[in-house]
C-alpha cells in the first residue's frame, strides 16, 4: 500500500499561529529547553505512557541517581527497576538501561546526533528520536505524541484512527507537513503544549483558540468525535494468588522470570489462575515440599490492576509457617529489607499496608 500523503491549504496558518500563540516560559517543566539528550531522552521514555505529573518527581529521582550514562549502563538492573516501580510498563525501564550500555559499548557514551543512528538504540523508538533530535540537536524532525495526534485530527479533520498503520503514516505525514523546520524545537513545544493546555480532550478552549478561524472540527462541530480511536482490545483477566510465606518476621519472595509483564521484578510465592481462587483450592495447589503447609487464610483482594491488554487480579494469602518450605529460587528477606527489591506498584501496596 503506498503511504498516504497529507495535504491541506491551511498549513502554513496551523503553523504560524502555533509559533505566534507559544510562550516557551509557560508550563516549566525540568526537561524543558534541556540539551543534554541523555535527560530529554528519560524524560521522554518515562513520559510514555504516563502523565506530567506523576513524571515529574521520577525523573528527578532518576536524573539524580544516575545523572549519566555510564551512571546508568554501569547500574545494577535491579537498582533500576526499583527507582521505576509505580510508573509501570517495566520493559521500559530495561530497554533503558540496556540502551545506556549499548551507547557505552558502541557510541563511545554519547547519543548520537542522527535521527537514523538513535532509532538504532534500544528503548528509542520513532517518537523519542523526534523527540531528542529536534529538542537537542535541532534538526527536523517532528514529534508525535497523544497531545499532537489529537491537535492534528481536529484542525485538520483527519478520521483515520492514529492506532492504525494508515493512520501512523498520515499522521506523520502530517506532522512532518506543518512542522517549522527553521525552528523544529520551538515548534514541536509549541504543539505538545497547545494539546496539553488548549485542544485538551474533554474540554478544549476553542472560544480563545488561535486556530479556531480555520478548525475543521470547530466548524464542523466534531470536535468531540475527534480524534478517532481503534475499539479497546479486550483485556485478558488473570488472577495473581500470592502466598506470603512468613516465619517470624521474614518472608519469602521470588524473581518473576519468563517473557511476561512484570519480568526481572520479585513478588510473593505466586498461583496463577483464570478465577478467583479459594483457600482449599489453594492448599492443592500449594508447593508439595518436605515441609508440609499449613491452610492459608482468608485472602485479602486488592482493587483490579489494569494495564493495556490486561486486567490483574491480586489476592494475597498470608501463611504463617515454623520454617520456610523449600522452594528453589527463594529468597528470605525481612519487611525493612523488602524496600531493597523492585515489586509490581500492587504488591508493593500490600507490603505497605499489611507487612511494614
Ligand atoms: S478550535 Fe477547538 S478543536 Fe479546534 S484546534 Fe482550537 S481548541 Fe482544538
Amino acid at each position: 500500500m503506498k503511504d498516504p500523503q497529507f495535504t491541506s491549504p491551511f498549513s502554513a496558518f496551523f503553523t504560524k499561529q502555533l509559533i505566534d500563540w507559544y510562550n516557551p516560559d509557560d508550563r516549566p517543566m525540568p526537561w524543558k529547553g534541556e540539551k543534554d539528550p541523555y535527560k530529554i531522552w528519560i524524560s521522554e521514555v518515562i513520559l510514555q505512557q504516563t502523565r506530567v505529573e506523576q513524571g515529574w518527581d521520577y525523573y528527578l529521582r532518576f536524573i539524580h541517581t544516575f545523572p549519566t550514562i555510564q551512571d546508568l549502563a554501569s547500574a545494577q538492573i535491579d537498582a533500576v527497576l526499583s527507582l521505576w516501580q509505580g510508573l509501570g510498563y517495566y520493559s521500559r525501564a530495561r530497554n533503558l538501561h540496556k540502551g545506556a550500555i549499548q551507547i557505552i559499548e558502541e557510541y563511545n557514551g554519547i547519543l548520537p546526533p542522527s535521527y537514523p543512528e538513535l532509532l538504532k538504540i534500544k528503548s528509542i523508538g520513532p517518537y523519542t528520536a523526534a523527540a531528542i533530535a529536534s529538542f537537542v540537536f535541532d534538526l527536523p524532525y517532528s514529534v508525535l505524541d497523544g497531545n499532537v495526534v489529537r491537535v492534528l485530527s481536529r484542525f485538520f479533520g483527519i478520521f483515520t484512527p492514529f492506532q492504525s498503520n494508515e493512520g501512523k503514516h498520515l499522521f506523520q505525514s502530517a506532522a512532518q507537513t506543518v512542522l517549522d523546520r527553521q525552528q523544529p524545537a520551538l515548534y514541536n513545544q509549541a504543539i505538545m503544549d497547545f494539546g496539553a493546555t488548549v485542544c485538551t480532550p474533554a474540554q478544549p478552549d476553542c472560544n480563545h483558540c488561535p486556530l479556531q478561524k480555520h478548525c475543521h472540527a470547530y466548524n464542523a462541530d466534531e470536535v468531540r468525535n475527534l480524534p478517532v480511536r481503534l475499539p479497546k482490545s479486550i483485556r485478558k483477566v488473570r488472577y495473581f494468588h500470592y502466598i506470603v510465606f512468613r516465619s517470624g518476621p521474614q518472608c519469602l519472595i521470588f524473581q518473576r522470570k519468563g517473557k511476561d509483564i512484570y519480568h526481572g521484578l520479585y513478588q510473593f510465592y505466586l498461583i496463577e489462575a483464570d478465577s478467583l481462587l479459594s483457600s482449599v483450592e489453594i492448599t492443592h495447589r500449594l508447593p508439595q515440599t518436605q515441609k508440609p503447609c499449613p491452610s492459608p487464610g482468608k485472602a485479602i483482594v486488592l482493587k483490579p490492576h489494569i494495564l493495556t491488554h490486561q486486567r490483574i487480579i491480586p489476592a494475597f494469602f498470608i501463611m504463617e509457617v515454623s520454617a520456610f518450605p523449600d522452594i528453589p529460587d527463594a529468597i528470605t528477606a525481612r519487611p525493612d529489607q523488602l524496600s531493597q527489591y523492585a515489586f509490581p506498584q500492587f504488591v508493593k501496596t500490600f507490603i505497605e499496608k499489611y507487612l511494614a
